[in-house]
């Protein structure tokens, strides 16, 4: 045999399989594109050699089966499919057949007009009215013949019972019946939550409510209806152009779409294709493309048929928002925080007008949730300005096994080798060498010399990106060696400003280490926790050679022993370290314990930085009381009124809660006023705050 004859027939077989799952089962397993590329394929085949387009090929029909659970029903007029066309110049084309058409059978091509219409992805009903009253409803099946879903269709709300205004013998409405995105969502949830079979898409989610045996069960599905042509019509004078039809029906009671043009040549009808491009992701309801019609009806017949669709028409699709390709290899990247992200290399493919590449598969749960082996045939999807996304593999289609491989995350970084972490309840892992990863320097220096860290002033970003790109720092240590005359000779850097840059690294050297060691970048360490630490330990080999176990055993026993005291009404002891968790203790563990960063702040320490204890305690006038300070105070900063508190043995809050004892409210305090108010805690200003510290 041939090998366009074997092609064909495997083509046939696919095709036959993907129309069962579409039409019988609802439920598709290969994008449209996919489908539409084997059916152009086969196309292509049978016009080469015409002697393999046998009766039975889906070229030569209609696609959908009717099945027997259902009554038949006869199309008066059949329900045909639609030639498509993918690009401009198909358009081209089809408008010079129709005109050849028209010259043919003699008919004035000056006179030609389009009607352009949006295409609605749902499923084709015809709808069939008898002296105004809806009769009978039935779905597309092979074109000749559909299944009889008059009760289901009668649940669907947006479809009128009775005809506005006109009441003839017989008229069949033909339309689309679908489901806006937003109510599919929300029954796939009912689904899920109901263990029930999840749709693909709204379309498969309207043809399944669609063919339900219990009218009880379309009744509660989401069902829409636009209507978009006429089957029968007996008794009636409906218009001659296509366009006033659509507005007939639409005075008749009848849903019609408010986005339809007429115009006179492909241009016309070009524009009106990219203007419904750029509307349809803000449409509520799926669309796959336009859809082109010939104005004049009376013209329809003279222009004809081909074997399954009419020439006088033509679907323009989109382009498609889901394709089928490889998934070749799964890349882990280091973010600027340190965060993994895997991301799939896939085989460049194009889908939603542009060539995909890569596509990031957030974390190793998504992985696992969506099963995919690299070397899997995926289907990615891109729709609108949505970045692209996997989002299933097709297992079928998994090729020779040796291809195949799971998926394991590093247990080291991609980047620079130290240890990854992920923490209990988060889904994504995380380079736990921050203070020496490539990835993470930029972010890493930025934090460091934040004002509310080490407070080098003149260290923003555009110099960091020249000092980290032009490779002459590395780690926040070899900022310590950055001289004049190197940073003289950088983009936008005076004499001047280079020696400013200078004095405010040196004079960063005498640190506080609250803020050193919130400089640093640890995890779940932020500006309170490191001061909190920097009570109990002087310098970073303290807090590194610290015996956590131990001290978590001294903390259990303190906190056993207050609750005993409390119960008696005795004062309580200090817990130490109070509120710092296991979490916190866990994620400093993890950092000291790697020796990349040990190493920067070995390096660090040489550079000549030496802690100053900023914030000593004065007093204790305030032990035991928290603090939020909120609005604009008359004399001191926010951080200064910070400062004196804890310098008098306060805690600061952020945000006003029961366990607050005091709001500071200055000028223009907001809503923590307000919530301290609702909470009935005691509110001073600025001068009582002075008062309790003064004494
Ligand atoms: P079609 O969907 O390309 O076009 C014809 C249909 O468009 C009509 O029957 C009608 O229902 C609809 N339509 C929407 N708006 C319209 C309007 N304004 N005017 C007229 N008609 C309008 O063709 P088809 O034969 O229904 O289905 C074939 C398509 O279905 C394929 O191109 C493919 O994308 C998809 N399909 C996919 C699979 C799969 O496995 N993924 C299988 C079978 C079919």
């Amino acid at each position: 045999m041939n090998t366009a004859k074997k092609r064909a027939e495997k083509l046939r077989e696919l095709l036959a399989r993907y129309d069962y799952e579409y039409y019988v089962l609802d439920a598709p397993s290969v994008p449209d594109a996919e489908y539409d590329r084997l059916f152009r394929e086969l196309q292509e085949l049978e016009q080469a050699d015409p002697s393999l387009a046998v009766a039975g090929s889906p070229t030569q029909r209609v696609g959908g089966a009717v099945s027997g659970a259902f009554a038949t029903v006869r199309h008066a007029v059949p329900m045909l499919s639609l030639n498509n066309a993918f690009d401009d110049d198909e358009v081209l084309a089809f408008d010079r057949r129709v005109r050849e058409r028209l010259a043919e059978e003699g008919l004035p091509d000056a006179k030609l007009r389009y009607s352009a219409e949006l295409k609605y992805d749902g499923v084709a009903v015809s709808l069939r009215y008898e002296n105004g009253l809806l009769a009978q409803a039935a779905t597309r099946g092979d074109g000749a013949a559909g299944e009889d879903i008059t009760a289901n269709i009668r649940t669907v709300r947006a479809i009128p019972l009775r005809l506005l205004g006109a009441a003839p013998p017989a008229l069949e409405v033909r339309g689309e019946v679908l489901m806006y995105r937003r109510d599919f969502e929300r029954l796939n949830e009912r689904q899920r939550s109901a263990g029930d079979r999840e749709f693909v898409n709204p379309r498969n989610a309207a043809a399944g409510s669609l063919r339900q045996l219990d009218p009880a069960v379309t009744a509660s599905r989401p069902l829409r209806f636009f209507a978009y042509g006429v089957g029968e019509a007996s008794g009636v004078d409906l218009p001659d152009a296509h366009s006033a039809l659509l507005d007939w029906l639409a005075r008749a009671g009848l849903p019609v779409g408010a986005e339809r043009t007429v115009a006179d040549g492909p241009q016309g009808l070009l524009a009106f294709y990219r203007r419904m491009q750029s509307l349809r992701p803000t449409l509520a309801y799926d669309i796959d493309g336009v859809v082109y019609k010939v104005d004049r009806r009376d013209w329809h017949d003279a222009i004809g048929f081909v074997a399954r669709a009419p020439r006088f028409a033509l679907a323009h699709k989109f382009p498609a928002e889901e394709a089928l390709t490889e998934l070749l290899d799964i890349e882990v990247q280091v973010g600027r925080t340190g965060k993994l992200t895997p991301v799939a290399r896939l085989r460049p493919v194009f889908v939603g007008g542009v060539t995909v590449t890569n596509a990031t598969l957030h974390n190793e749960d998504e992985i696992a949730r969506k099963d995919l082996l690299i070397g899997d045939t995926v289907v990615v999807r891109r729709a609108g300005d949505v970045i692209p996304e996997v989002v299933r593999a097709l297992p079928e289609h998994r090729g020779e096994p040796p291809r195949r491989r799971a998926f394991t995350m590093p247990r080291a970084c991609p980047v620079c080798g130290s240890a990854v972490a992920r923490e209990e309840g988060e889904a994504d892992w995380r380079c736990v060498g921050g203070l020496y990863c490539a990835a993470q320097r930029k972010q890493a220096l930025l934090h460091f010399a934040q004002r509310r860290a080490m407070d080098i002033e003149g260290l923003g970003e555009k110099l960091v990106d020249q000092l980290v790109d032009g490779g002459l720092v590395r780690t926040p240590a070899d900022l310590y060696r950055l001289d004049v005359a190197t940073l003289a000779g950088l983009e936008r850097m005076g004499e001047k400003s280079a020696a400013n840059l200078v004095a405010a690294i040196d004079a960063s050297r005498r640190a506080d280490f609250a803020r050193f060691l919130f400089a640093l970048g640890i995890r779940h360490v932020g500006e309170e926790v490191a001061r909190v630490l920097a009570q109990r330990y002087r310098d970073p080999d303290a807090l590194m050679h610290e015996d956590w176990s131990a001290l978590a055993e001294a903390k259990a026993a303190v906190q056993k022993d207050n609750a005993r005291r409390r119960a008696r009404g005795e004062p309580l002891e200090p817990v130490p370290l109070e509120g710092i968790g296991p979490e916190i203790v866990a994620s400093l563990q993890r950092f000291f314990a790697e020796p990349h960063n040990r190493e920067v702040i070995a390096a660090l320490r040489a550079a000549g930085i030496e802690f100053a204890r900023e914030s000593q305690r004065v007093g204790d006038a305030l032990a035991g009381r928290t603090f939020v300070v909120t609005g604009t105070l008359p004399k001191m900063s926010r951080e200064q009124a910070h400062e004196l508190i804890r310098r008098h043995g306060g805690t600061v809050a952020s945000s006003v809660s029961r366990k607050t004892d005091f709001v500071v409210a200055g000028e223009a305090a907001g809503s923590k006023l307000e919530r301290a108010r609702e909470l009935g805690v005691t509110v001073i200003d600025e001068d009582a705050l002075l008062k309790m510290t003064a004494g």
